[in-house]
């Protein structure tokens, strides 16, 4: 359920500290180290799965709460002019960490035109 060599199995385990937006039975989310929005956060399932396309039906409820607290986080943390969500899949994908996770950036972007 866990990998001993997983970064983000050792966040949710506490053995590596983390900025924690969110906890339950489920999920866990927490700020992005190397934010690239003003509100970067991650929304990660507990248990450990490599990526999007190592999913399967049993991940059905964990799955829709992570769509379902992205929106609660940016009301909480403040976010009111819209925000990004993003799930990078694979090595095209650009995934660098392979504990799937969704990234949710709020706030103005640096890297938006005008
Ligand atoms: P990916 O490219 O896999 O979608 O994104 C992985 C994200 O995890 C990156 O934005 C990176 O900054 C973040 N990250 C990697 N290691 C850590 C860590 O130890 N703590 C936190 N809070 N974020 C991390
Ligand atoms: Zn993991």
């Amino acid at each position: 359920m866990s990998d001993p060599n997983c970064v983000f199995c050792k966040i949710v385990a506490g053995q590596i500290p983390s900025r924690k937006v969110y906890e339950d039975d489920e999920l866990l989310a927490f700020h992005d180290i190397h934010p690239w929005a003003p509100v970067h956060v991650l929304i990660v399932p507990k248990v450990h799965v490599a990526s999007l396309s190592d999913v399967d039906a049993s991940h059905e409820k964990w799955l829709g709460k992570m769509l379902l607290l992205a929106p609660k986080l940016m009301k909480d943390l403040g976010v009111t002019n819209g925000y990004r969500t993003s799930i990078n899949t694979g090595p095209d994908g650009g995934q660098e960490v392979y504990h799937l996770h969704m990234h949710v950036f709020g706030g103005p972007r640096p890297w938006a035109k005008g």
